[in-house]
């Protein structure tokens, strides 16, 4: 499968705002939830994949200063907590979709509709 690119992306204070194509496919990603789910070295333990980043120290009003691609493949979020070294491939942007269609597709994968 090819690497999926997002049709546009918009920066919002609660989140950012995914269209995966123009069709209609677009998804919240909620900031808090975006800057939990970081997987760079300083927030993840490459060696145990142990989660170092605490949910409790995260500012509660976090949120994207600023969005840049990287490369064709995924994006850099600057952080309002000074946090900007995770890379979020669109990939797993795509994959973690929290759009309705999605999670539904997830939750009755192999039953169809
Ligand atoms: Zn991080
Ligand atoms: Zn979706």
């Amino acid at each position: 499968m090819p690497n999926p690119i997002p049709y546009a992306i918009n920066r919002r204070d609660d989140g950012l705002v995914i269209e995966w194509d123009r069709a209609g496919h677009q998804a919240l990603y909620p900031a808090r939830a975006l800057r939990l789910a970081c997987r760079c070295a300083a927030c993840v333990d490459e060696g145990s994949g142990r989660r170092m980043l605490e949910p409790a120290v995260l500012p509660a009003d976090i949120r994207p200063v600023s969005v840049a691609l990287v490369g064709t493949y995924g994006l850099r979020v600057q952080w309002s907590d000074g946090h900007g070294t995770g890379i979020y491939t669109f990939e797993h942007l795509l994959a973690a979709c929290p759009c309705e269609r999605c999670r539904g597709g997830r939750a009755t994968r192999g039953e169809g509709t």
